[in-house]
């Protein structure tokens, strides 16, 4: 088999300046032309994995089919390339460290001072070539987090560096994507920052390929002159990625200015006609979307959209389909408890509600309010992991009159633990990794909603969590006229619904279907969901 080629991503000036996009994008791109491609996200932190972070701070916690708490660049990832990446395509500097100083402890390195160099650096660079031959990819496409000349991100870029002096120049490419801020004043593109930070990326021995350039408008002759001439680059090596209205667009943007065929061309890779046309159908029925459907998100993250990216873009794309542009009105799930909101008026002009997945006793209370409120109204209710848990606990509080019904996770002491802890966790002490996580098989009910969406006995979809539908609740629960409509194989609730002649759409899924939801493939839950809206209004 050939070896692969690599392909590094850094960025410049400030972070989120749209690397995971332009990351995925490019790796969609040569997944067109045939080549397989993998993807790396390296995060310079200290967390092993992303499941112990709060999603205010770094968004959502994307769930791998393998069960890896990730970033959620590799959910970008996944729906561009359309496939399953496993955890291993996460790297943060708390795993490096962690197998370095095993290994140290171990007495692998006997007699040896450890250092980042050599040390560090090789654990970095062995995970990746490993993975990349593990996969047998074509491509390797290793994003950098952070931003050039952070303290933490040093070792990954010199592992990168390396790497170009090992694989050597034809097997390895640098894209640096930076940003090109406009003076609102005179409306001048400036390029001193990107300049800047290609001078610190030489600094550490590595000299970009392409430039990607971030701005509001389309790049200028001039500015890409400037971009080019300071970094001893070709006008053509310097792209434009200009803000655009949906990161679906973005592929189609880097095509246009030839940038695979230039990446090919330094990789001395066959360059061949892309099938682009599936994808853009989607964003040309993104564009023809126009049926607004008015989704109240109920959530205590709500002040960080990315903290729900995968169900914001699993709504957009099942909502494709359909030709339906879902509107969102964000409420945050405290300030239904404090009244801060009227959850009667949100109902009224919202079409439908989800209820999001979420942690602890802030919120929940606004969140079993909206539920009663959108079930009474007969407004479709799509309840994800916490959200559907919440859901039983209206159900048992305010149809079967069980008072005091609640998770275990909220009152220890609850005298209706309709929802509880998981057997397996009860001895789990470590909270990081511990959860029940990623795919598992789900029996689908025939004759249900579930069934409806999916049409198939068997399906795979990832779970997060650690408290259950209580089986010692269930006959009360279906006397409720509440069913059951997915099971795990060992008995465990998966999915739970009303029939229609009770309620239109009130479905509870204990797994997170939005992490499987792609432009191309979306979601059946997702695509359920909005074909119900649509048809009831
Ligand atoms: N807190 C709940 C549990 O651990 C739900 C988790 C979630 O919504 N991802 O079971």
């Amino acid at each position: 088999m050939a070896r692969a080629k690599y392909v590094f991503i850094t960025g410049g000036v400030l972070s989120s300046v749209g690397k995971g996009i332009v990351t995925a994008s490019i790796g969609f791109l040569l997944k067109a032309r045939g080549y397989s491609v993998g993807a790396i996200k390296i995060d310079p932190y200290i967390n092993v994995d992303a499941g112990t972070m709060n999603p205010f701070a770094h968004g959502e916690v994307f769930v791998t089919e393998d069960g890896g708490e990730t970033d959620l660049d590799i959910g970008h990832y996944e729906r561009f390339l359309n496939q399953n990446l496993s955890k291993k395509h996460n790297i943060t500097t708390g795993q490096i460290y962690l197998s370095v100083i095993e290994k140290e402890r171990r007495g692998d390195y006997l007699g040896q001072t450890v250092q980042v160099i050599p040390h560090i650096t090789d654990e970095i660079k062995d995970r990746i070539k490993d993975l990349a031959l593990e996969t047998g990819v074509d491509v390797m496409i290793v994003e950098i987090g952070g931003t050039v000349g952070d303290i933490e991100g040093l070792p990954f870029l010199e592992a990168a560096r390396q790497m170009k002096l090992e694989e050597g120049d034809d097997n390895t490419i640098f894209i640096h994507v930076a940003l090109a801020p406009t003076l609102t004043t005179t409306g001048e593109q400036k390029t001193k920052p990107v300049q800047h930070s290609v001078q610190e990326l030489r600094r550490i021995g590595i000299q970009p390929d392409i430039i990607v350039v971030r701005s509001q408008r389309p790049l200028e002759e001039e500015a890409r002159r400037k971009i080019a001439l300071y970094s001893t680059l070709p006008k053509k090596a310097v792209i434009s990625n200009h803000d655009v209205d949906t990161i679906y667009r973005v592929p189609i943007l880097l095509e246009k200015q030839g940038m695979p065929s230039l990446i090919l061309e330094k990789l001395k890779m066959k360059d061949t006609k892309p099938d682009l046309d599936p994808w853009i159908r989607f964003v040309k029925l993104l564009d023809e979307s126009s049926y607004k459907v008015r989704i109240a998100m109920i959530g205590k993250y709500t002040k960080l959209k990315d903290s729900y990216i995968s169900i914001v873009e699993a709504l957009k794309h099942a909502g494709a389909y359909f030709k339906a542009k879902p509107v969102l009105e964000w409420v945050e799930s405290t300030d239904i408890e404090e009244n801060r909101v009227d959850i009667g008026e949100i109902v009224d002009r919202t079409h439908a509600a989800i209820i999001l997945p979420g942690f602890g006793r802030r919120g929940a209370e606004g969140k079993i309010r909206a539920i009663k409120q959108f079930r009474e109204a007969g407004k479709p209710l799509l309840g994800i992991c916490f959200g559907m848990q919440l859901s039983v606990v209206e159900i048992a509080r305010n149809v079967l009159g069980l008072k005091g019904a609640n998770s275990t996770e909220l009152d220890r002491n609850t005298p209706h633990p309709v929802i509880d802890l998981l057997p397996e966790q009860r001895r789990i002490s470590k909270l990081g990794g511990t959860m029940r996580l990623g795919a598992s098989p789900i029996n689908v009910v025939k004759g249900t909603i579930a069934w409806e969406m999916y049409g198939k006995e068997i399906v795979y979809e990832r779970h997060r969590h650690r408290y259950e539908v209580n089986e010692k609740y269930l006959d009360k629960l279906e006397s409720a006229g509440l069913r059951v409509s997915g099971w795990s194989p060992n008995g465990l609730v998966e999915f739970i619904e009303f029939p229609r002649n009770i309620h239109k759409f009130f479905f509870g899924t204990q797994p997170h279907p939005e992490y499987k939801s792609r432009p191309l493939n979306p979601s059946p839950v997702f695509s359920k969901y909005i074909e119900t809206i649509i048809n009831s209004n």
